[in-house]
């Protein structure tokens, strides 16, 4: 059996769902099918640790049809004072439903538990999981790889370190599970999700100094008050008129990080200690302070081996004991594949456009592949821009950013969709526009931004080729 379709979406996780979603509502009579290996749509979200939640607002997350959340503002914990961040399950229910949404509009077909196996001589080979049946579906416009930025995340990982008998390792998965018979814990990682395995302890009553953090890079934070949408958009925009004048101003990425770090924009949790880890992620301010009560920091890089009485680290050992319960929380997150051309003949491959925005983008793309024609045009707009993973990605990424979006606003329809869409994390800037504090982050981005993309790239080709 040949299935046709116009678009073969491989990969029914965020971004394959917010493009199918996009590209429903803007390109008029196209077949979409959405093929993913797992059991239901939503990607990595399925499989993340038991406490996960977003660490950017509800409210720009998702597909743009649809709303995840009620825009409230929490009023307690770490996040209070903030718009909602959904819950891993939360954010699952929103991709199931954004499923069944496309499937109801009778033109997008979405496939679970079934693989992609690349081109077969009469089309392109999907494998049916449930039945092992290989098919090949014949497109006639555009193949779309959803899943080239697919990252590696806890639950699918392999730990890159041995561990010996009698050493208690588990992944961050089974924290909450394996937490109650353990006497001391040692997490390792300096990410995202070791602060999060951090903070659920703390939660949950465990006191700081049964906290070990086995951290091989100390990593920068965005202040997570600079992400805030709607009523607190002002906020974004103060971030990033903090980016431009910081970037206008740097001799250098050590003098870019720390202009970052004295105007609020940038946090670490150690500041006496060199921070060279940047994943674009964030931090409240309570979160924060939770984290600077754990002191028992090791800083030995990158741990080899877990054996019952003794971790063996790159740099040097420390002791352990069998009660300790070690959390794996090193699995790499986003992924830091490299560039390629967003628009190809017959292929779309997602990446970044506007930095560490992924619904956005996904959706982005998908409404040029619907309002232009030429690949050239639809590559001008749409520029990928790699996931950060160091302080040397920053210039790169918040400059390409800028020179992008520049090109936007010569393209009404482009400007138009952008302004409205849910996904923009500046849509209600506007409607806050005459606000006085609003009013200096505006005029304080348009001071600097002309010299910063200037000086960002100047400190972007002095660093490497690697993206380009
Ligand atoms: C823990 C965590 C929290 C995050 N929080 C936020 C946040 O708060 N805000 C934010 O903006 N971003 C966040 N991100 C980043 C980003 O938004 C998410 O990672 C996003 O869900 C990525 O979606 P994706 O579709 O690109 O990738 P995935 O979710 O990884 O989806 C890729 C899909 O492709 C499928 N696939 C791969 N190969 C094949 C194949 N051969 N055949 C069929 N299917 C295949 C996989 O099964 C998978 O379902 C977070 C990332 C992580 C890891």
């Amino acid at each position: 059996m040949v299935l046709q379709t116009d678009y073969l979406i491989v990969g029914g996780g965020a971004s394959g769902l917010a493009f199918a979603d996009t590209l429903a509502t803007e390109a008029e009579n196209v077949e979409v099918t959405v093929i993913d290996r797992r059991q239901a749509a939503g990607g990595h979200w399925l499989s993340a640790y038991p406490f996960v939640r977003l660490h950017t607002p509800s409210a720009y997350y998702g597909v743009n049809s649809l709303a995840l959340g009620e825009d409230r503002i929490d009023r307690v914990g770490e996040n209070a004072g903030y718009y909602e961040r959904a819950t891993g399950d939360e954010v699952c229910r929103h991709f199931a439903e954004a499923a069944s949404q496309l499937t109801r509009t009778g033109r997008v077909r979405v496939l679970t538990r079934h693989e992609y196996l690349g081109r077969g001589s009469k089309g392109e080979q999907v494998r049916d999981l449930d039945t092992g049946e290989i098919h090949d579906i014949s497109v006639r416009r555009r193949l779309v790889d959803a899943r080239y930025l697919e990252g590696s995340i806890p639950a699918t990982h392999t730990a890159p370190f041995d561990v010996a008998a009698g050493a208690r390792v588990v992944p961050v998965n089974d924290l909450p599970a394996a937490s109650p018979t353990a006497s001391s814990y040692v997490i390792l990682g300096s990410g995202k999700t070791a602060a999060d395995a951090c903070i659920w302890l703390l939660d949950n009553d465990v006191e700081p100094d049964r906290i070990r953090w086995v951290r091989p890079r100390d990593a920068w934070f965005y202040d997570r008050r600079h992400f805030q949408p709607l009523e607190q958009v002002g906020a974004i925009m103060e971030g990033v008129s903090l980016d431009a004048e910081a970037g206008a101003g740097a001799a250098n990425v050590g003098d870019l990080f720390e202009q970052l770090e004295a105007s609020g924009r940038l946090v670490r949790i150690d500041q006496s200690c060199p921070a060279t880890m940047f994943r674009g992620t964030m931090l409240s301010s309570v979160e924060l302070d939770a984290l600077r009560q754990i002191k028992d920091v090791v800083r030995l890089g990158r741990v080899r081996r877990v054996e019952a009485d003794r971790i063996v680290l790159e740099r040097g050992g420390t002791s352990t004991s069998p009660e300790t319960l070690h959390v794996d929380c090193t699995a790499l997150g986003l992924t830091d594949a490299p560039a390629t051309r967003i628009f190809e003949p017959g292929r779309i491959v997602l990446q970044q456009v506007r930095h560490l925005s992924p619904c956005f983008n996904a959706a982005l793309v998908a409404f040029v592949e619907a309002h232009r024609d030429d690949d050239e045009e639809k590559n001008r707009l749409c520029r990928p821009n790699p996931y950060p993973s160091s302080i040397e990605d920053w210039p790169r990424m918040v400059c390409r950013t800028w020179k992008t979006e520049g090109r936007w606003l010569s393209e009404p329809d482009l400007s138009g969709w952008v302004a409205d869409s849910r996904l923009n994390l500046l849509q209600a800037l506007p409607d806050h526009a005459a606000e006085p504090s609003v009013q200096a982050a505006i005029k304080r981005y348009l001071t600097h931004v002309t010299t910063a993309v200037e000086r960002l790239a100047k400190l972007d080709r002095s660093h490497s080729n690697r993206n380009h």
